[in-house]
């Protein structure tokens, strides 16, 4: 018996032994591994038939669903690599724009947004020969309204609930503040597009690397652990990003964004805070576009209950709202300090980002994508640093004025 316990077992560890080595092999196969990379997106037709074309190296399965409020048509890919550009343009014939980008873990997406209802009448994929890139069909025909509404359905792969199935984090914070850092947008919602014709940059990607350098600043002080709700090119839905700070009991949320105007010579950061009611016609107006993040990102949002929205700002504490508004003030002075802010700095609207979170928080708009300075500032490491030094000095304190223990 004892002979063949020790049997079973060499052969459960040579048998394990294996597995690792497999994983391991994978493991490293994925990081050199080239995936399907999609190297173009092309348009042609007219207003009654529109043929949308996406080429790329290597495979992808597809998938395609219709979205009504407005009328989208979404594209779910295997995961793809980008190299068309910063996340999204105009489209041609009956598409208005698209989008693109990762929509969770595995999953790529297209959003094109319709001019007019479509039925898609046709798609298919045609192999590439002799080295060239396959390509991906989809032809689209008008249709009445009615038709494109009955199509409607919803879409089997939903969002990855991002919070709600993390655990708080298992790094000790060794008695430092914790603040979740949210750089705003990402994947196939690429935010505003307002320096695409200047140098072809995306607000969700100077969020991230502005949310990057203004972490190592607070980290490196000793006295902050932070945490981002993404660390990556992926999207979040607006609800799963303040979930990242109640779950990980944060005592600050910061969401990062830079803005967008018609007029190129407007300038400047705000600071934003929960209100029901916006401070201003303006704000207002900037809380409903990025509100529509999940909307444009091709998210039905016909599923959520929203319960917790509706009853979001009666629940959330005076109290808090007290505190995002003196952090708020807090940062102003800071900000004014070291960039240049709008004339009234401190703003306040409805955003669905702040909602519903039972942590003090605040919405930064860096600055603006369609002014040529701020434009070109925002993509610079000093300029994140000098946010970052700014948020670092007024989170100090705000914790000494509103926490200190003596
Ligand atoms: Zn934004």
């Amino acid at each position: 018996m004892a002979h063949n316990k020790q049997q079973l077992l060499r052969h459960l560890s040579i048998k394990l032994i294996f597995s690792a080595l497999i994983i391991m092999f994978f493991a490293a196969g994925n990081a050199f591994a080239a995936g399907p990379v999609v190297t173009d997106v092309r348009f042609g037709g007219d207003q009654q038939k529109t043929r949308f074309v996406i080429e790329m190296t290597g495979n992808s399965a597809f998938r395609t669903f219709t979205l009504a409020n407005p009328n989208r048509i979404v594209i779910d890919l295997d995961e793809v690599e980008w190299k068309i550009g910063p996340g999204g343009a105009t489209g041609k014939g009956l598409i208005n724009n698209y989008r693109y980008g990762l929509y969770m873990p595995g999953t790529s997406r297209v959003v094109l947004d319709l001019k007019n209802p479509v039925k898609i009448s046709n798609s298919f994929i045609i192999s590439g020969k002799n080295g060239k890139p396959n390509r991906l069909v989809f032809d689209f025909e008008r249709v009445s309204q009615s038709a494109f509404t009955a199509s409607v359905a919803k879409p089997s792969v939903q969002a990855q609930r991002v919070a709600t199935t993390r655990k708080p984090s298992n790094v000790p914070s060794n008695g430092k503040k914790i603040i979740v850092l949210d750089p705003g947008h990402g994947g196939h919602d690429p935010g505003n597009l307002g320096g695409v014709k200047v140098n072809g940059i995306s607000e969700k990607n100077v969020t991230i690397s502005a949310s990057r350098n203004i972490k190592k600043i607070l980290e490196a002080s000793g006295r902050y652990k932070v945490i981002m709700t993404r660390n990556r090119d992926v999207f979040l839905k607006l609800r799963d990003r303040s979930r990242v700070a109640h779950v990980n009991n944060a005592d600050l949320f910061i969401s990062i964004h830079a803005d967008a105007f018609r007029s190129p010579d407007v300038r400047g950061a705000t600071i934003y805070t929960l209100t029901e009611k916006a401070s201003d016609r303006e704000a207002a107006k900037l809380a409903a576009r990025e509100n529509k993040s999940d909307v444009i990102a091709g998210v039905d949002l016909q599923d959520e209950t929203d319960v917790v929205q509706n009853i979001l700002i009666d629940l959330v504490k005076q109290e808090t709202m007290n505190l995002s508004n003196r952090y708020a003030q807090e940062l102003s002075k800071e900000l004014k300090k070291s960039i240049r802010v709008r004339k009234r700095s401190h703003r306040s609207a409805g955003f669905a980002v702040l909602k519903g979170i039972d942590v003090p928080s605040v919405l930064i708009e860096m600055g603006y994508l369609t002014n040529p300075t701020d434009a070109k500032l925002l993509m610079q490491k000093e300029t994140h640093e000098k946010i970052g030094n700014a948020i670092l000095k007024a989170t100090d304190k705000y914790f000494q004025q509103n926490f200190a223990y003596n």
